[in-house]
């Protein structure tokens, strides 16, 4: 089914064209033509899913042609680099028509987002406090917008901002037309949802928290102070063109991102200790392929959109199995495929079984034959650079084409250029080890 059938603007499906789209994806499909008719939506359906042009394509349709001046949409993202994304998802729909977009968030400069509010533009996509900031100041007026979307609700509730959210809302009385998008449904959001939409068209994508199609899982047992030698030894000896590594704290984030460094990656940083400035330097770069590997916090990493992660690695196995979700998220985009690994030690075993329960799959258990699980803890460095540590390879291999032993059963699976990664099927990596 072409973009054409759903009944955009021949402007907008220009632009799905010039963005490759082919077709819609499922939520797009399910969302786009309600949302024509100006029916509220509420869709189930996590980041990968082309859930952004599902809900900016008919903001943007709806706004072809009506007169020009004020708010008229806001479009609400838990955080900044989510609403980035959006702007810029935005901006590619928008390119061929006359409506603007202002972004609104926090740790950007005041000025340009005074301007772009007193020049009356169209759609803003915000964060809750800074928006909130604006508005209290009189800066910022929704009195003449219409439409609201909120974007991964969940999130918004995980980040403590649904007061915020509610504060805003009530600052847009003309508001007739609400599109409300969540990863999950728990029973707040499902609530607000309540509240908020009238008679919604319903969109689901997958099961409640199921993991994006196109991703294959597994799970390294190992014990915890061995963790940061096992990520150097699958690093050292994969093929992982892109890789995102996620740690549970921005000091292990920092720490890591060091080690990886000496070893002689190209390593970028996201977390909340950056500035605005170097985090946006680091997507950006690690977009362009500028950096192999980009160590981040949860949060951080929200909403993070790089088509070409292969690779994503929890060195920690997150407590909240959304969260897990929501990483695992950042590969396999958009119909692509990827490899997640979480690195799980005994403690946290439970943890994995709930995300297992949730997920509704067992990961299948991988251990490397070649690697020393029974190594001591690495004495502790003076100034926290472990290079050389006991039990971990000193240097990267150069040409890397062993694989990390893929579990039983498992063929390697093409990477995006159509070629097996590098891992070999066969061999007994992987064997021995697995449970
Ligand atoms: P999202 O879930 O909105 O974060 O989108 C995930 C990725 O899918 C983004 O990189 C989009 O550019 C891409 N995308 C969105 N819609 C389509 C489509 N119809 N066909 C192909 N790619 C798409």
């Amino acid at each position: 089914m072409p973009f054409k059938s759903l009944g955009l603007h021949p402007l907008l499906v220009r632009a799905t064209q010039d963005l490759g789209y082919k077709e819609p994806t499922p939520v797009q499909a399910g969302a786009i033509p309600p949302a024509l008719e100006g029916r509220d939506v509420i869709a189930t359906a996590q980041t990968g899913t082309g859930k952004t042009a599902g809900f900016l394509l008919p903001v943007l349709h709806r706004l072809i042609g009506a007169p020009r001046g004020g708010t008229r949409v806001l479009i609400l993202s838990p955080t900044r680099e989510l609403a980035e994304q959006i702007a810029d998802v935005g901006r590619g729909l928008a390119r061929h028509t006359q409506v603007r977009s202002a972004l609104i968030v926090g740790g950007r400069p005041m000025g340009p987002q005074e301007r772009a509010l007193r020049d009356g533009i169209e759609v803003l996509v915000a964060t809750p406090g800074r928006l909130l900031d604006l508005l209290q100041r009189g800066v910022a007026k929704l009195d003449r917008a219409t439409t609201l979307v909120l974007d991964e609700a969940d999130t918004m509730f995980d980040m403590g901002f649904l007061p915020d959210v509610r504060r805003i809302i009530a600052r847009m009385p003309a508001r007739n037309h609400t599109l409300f998008f969540s990863a999950t449904m728990p029973p707040v959001i499902a609530k607000l949802a309540n509240e908020l939409l009238r008679n919604p068209a319903t969109v689901q994508i997958g099961r409640r928290s199921a993991t994006a199609v196109g991703i294959t899982q597994a799970a390294y047992p190992v014990p915890t102070h061995l963790k940061t030698a096992l990520l150097r030894h699958l690093l050292g000896e994969t093929e992982m063109p892109s890789v995102l590594v996620f740690t549970r704290t921005k000091h292990n984030a920092k720490k890591l991102a060091r080690v990886l460094t000496n070893d002689g990656f190209s390593v970028a940083e996201l977390h909340s200790n950056r500035t605005p400035s170097q985090r946006t330097r680091a997507m950006e770069g690690f977009r362009r392929g500028e950096f192999q590997v980009m160590v981040a916090t949860n949060i951080a990493a929200r909403g993070l959109d790089v088509d070409h992660i292969t690779h994503v690695i929890s060195t920690d196995v997150p407590d909240v199995p959304e969260d897990y979700v929501h990483r695992i998220g950042r590969t396999g985009r958009a119909g692509a495929t990827g490899d997640a690994f979480v690195l799980v030690s005994r403690e946290e075993e439970e943890a994995l079984a709930r995300i297992e329960r949730q997920v509704g799959q067992r990961l299948p258990r991988v251990m490397l034959p070649e690697f020393d699980y029974a190594a001591p803890a690495p004495p502790k460095p003076p100034g926290g650079n472990q290079k050389g540590g006991r039990g971990v390879p000193q240097q990267r291999p150069q040409g890397r084409t062993r694989g990390p032993g893929k579990p039983q059963g498992q063929a390697s699976k093409p990477n995006r250029d159509g070629q097996r990664s590098g891992r070999r099927g066969g061999g007994n990596h992987g064997q021995g080890g697995q449970r």
